[in-house]
């Protein structure tokens, strides 16, 4: 699995296997993840407060999201801010939660390299 697919797949970004959040999806708990994966026992929160990060990758995501069809609406379309605004936040709320779990992957990816052997050890990671 390349790395683009392991992001947008939420896999573990070790062996690229294991999920990266529980399963089914819970409304109440989006980001509900496993201490470990499952497959290289990967630890998903290294140390307390790593997601703190996958905030700027959230931020940036949201901003390239929203900024650029209400640019596009706006500048091509001739639509008016306040228009164009109603669907930016449409599309806010339908991918909020898609947003938040694909910064957490990215930032998780970004951090942790690939070992394309799985590794059955209980190393630390
Ligand atoms: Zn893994």
């Amino acid at each position: 699995m390349n790395l683009l697919k392991s992001i947008v797949q939420y896999r573990c970004p070790r062996c690229r296997t294991g999920k990266l959040f529980n399963e089914p999806f819970d409304f109440y708990n989006p980001l509900d993840m496993p201490e470990r994966c499952p497959t290289c026992n990967q630890h998903f929160e290294p140390e307390p407060g790593f997601y703190f990060g996958a905030m700027f990758v959230s931020y940036g995501l949201s901003a390239i999201l929203l900024l650029v069809p209400a640019l596009i609406l706006v500048l091509g379309y001739d639509w008016s801010a306040t228009r164009a605004m109603i669907v930016i936040l449409a599309i806010g709320a339908i991918s909020f939660f898609r947003i938040l779990r694909l910064s957490r992957s990215v930032w998780i990816h970004i951090n942790v390299k690939y070992q394309a052997t799985p590794v059955s050890s209980q190393e630390e990671g």
